[in-house]
């Protein structure tokens, strides 16, 4: 069986887990403090905070901004579910828009017809790895137009006076728009480093912070309390002589990155621009070469003139079949011993959206996006002759 998407963990990734288990020390402390040093260098934002998932940084930063009931928060149907779920986690409700057919991101006009005067957040989601159009949706958020409706009810609100851009980048590290990495593309991204993940250190994530009108070094020291309980000093802290009290202003979350996890991630990060991401680069061309010969292959973008991916997923769409014709295809790929996915189901498929009223056909680009999707199998290990039987059990599956 051809997996889907396995870990790359190097044998220098487990030695360091190895060292960081013999250090003493194996919780948030020095590694993950390194890691962060280097996310930052990397994607060249301003500051950067690792959690243990991507879902934690997100909830953490709609939290920041005290984003609560009433408030409404704009994100793609087309994403995964975590993208909506923390905005339910604060009270706060989902406006789900639709997204581009070309790609697989959320469209900007309909971003502006879904503002309101309760719009706090907009959620952009890097699909398959592809960078949203940031600088047209931070354009849009600065119009006069646009942040005359907006109202502010926290401190942080009125000093930012406008809705605030957060990029699920789960996706996308490493991805570039316009010759700047992710990361630095608007106010805040979160990036995720969960298993399935490009990098991964098991589980895990990163807010990397970029603001222009705050602090990025006081809002690190405030999200940093904040993932660990509201707490004024965490453990590496109260080591030192005499720092043993702490106090709690704030009942805060657990969402802390341990330095076992940090180990993969450093190493991970290490070889990350000179193998992983030209391998599934590699890997996506062969596919692209392949597919291009046939009329029934409509072709993922990977790379154009201001976007270059994160070779996260390869989304190929079937052109003209209906959702149980691809379902049929997939399964006859399975079949073969070829694992397959589909990246997504839009939300207001799933029975906790559904029955909160959304309607899959409000949505009709994510549905038919969907509904013609396959995601083939993209990871480090996957060997040239591998890649060559995808590509041969996707043809005659669709034959
Ligand atoms: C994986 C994923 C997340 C969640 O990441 P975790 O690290 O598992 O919390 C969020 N958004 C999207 C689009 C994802 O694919």
């Amino acid at each position: 069986m051809i997996p889907f998407s396995p870990p790359h963990i190097s044998q220098e990734a487990i030695d360091e887990v190895v060292d960081t288990l013999k250090s003493g020390w194996i919780t948030t402390g020095p590694k993950t403090k390194l890691f962060e040093q280097k996310i930052t260098e990397y994607c060249g934002n301003k500051k950067t905070i690792c959690l243990n998932s991507a879902t934690a940084g997100l909830e953490l930063i709609l939290r920041w901004f005290g984003v609560k009931e009433g408030d409404e928060v704009i994100i793609p149907a087309y994403t995964y579910c975590a993208t909506a779920n923390v905005i339910v986690h604060c009270g706060a409700t989902p406006v789900m828009v639709d997204i581009n057919s070309d790609d697989f991101n959320i469209s900007i006009e309909k971003i502006q017809k879904a503002i309101t005067s309760k719009t706090k957040v907009i959620i952009p989601v890097d699909i398959a790895g592809l960078p949203a159009d940031y600088d047209e949706i931070n354009k849009l958020v600065k119009k006069d137009k646009v942040k005359s409706l907006f109202v502010s009810n926290s401190d942080n609100q009125k000093q930012l006076g406008r809705v605030l851009v957060l990029s699920d980048a789960a996706h996308s590290f490493g991805a570039e728009y316009k010759g700047k990495k992710t990361g630095r593309l608007t106010d805040v991204s979160v990036f995720s480093f969960h298993a399935v993940k490009n990098l991964t250190t098991a589980e895990g994530g990163a807010i990397a912070l970029n603001f222009e009108v705050f602090d990025n070094e006081q809002i690190y020291k405030n999200l940093n309390t904040m993932s660990l309980h509201g707490q004024n000093k965490d453990a590496l802290a109260k080591t030192k002589i005499g720092n043993w009290r702490y106090d709690v202003n704030d009942a805060g979350y657990k969402a802390n990155m341990t330095d076992i996890n940090a180990s993969i991630g450093l190493i991970s990060l290490k070889y990350y621009e000179t193998k992983d991401l030209p391998r599934r680069k590699e890997i996506m061309t062969k596919y692209q070469n392949a597919f291009s010969k046939y009329t029934w292959a409509e072709l993922p973008i990977i790379e154009n003139e201001n976007r270059k991916s994160s070779y996260h997923l390869y989304t190929l769409r079937i052109k003209n079949v209906k959702e149980k014709q691809r379902d049929e295809i997939i399964k006859k790929i399975f079949e073969k011993d070829v694992s397959v996915n589909v990246h997504f189901q839009p939300l207001p498929m799933l029975s906790v959206y559904k029955n909160r009223g959304y309607k899959i056909d409000d949505f009709p680009v994510a549905y038919d996006n969907y509904s013609r999707e396959i995601s083939l199998p993209v990871f480090y290990n996957l060997s040239d002759e591998q890649v060559e039987t995808v590509i041969n059990t996707v043809i005659n599956s669709v034959k």
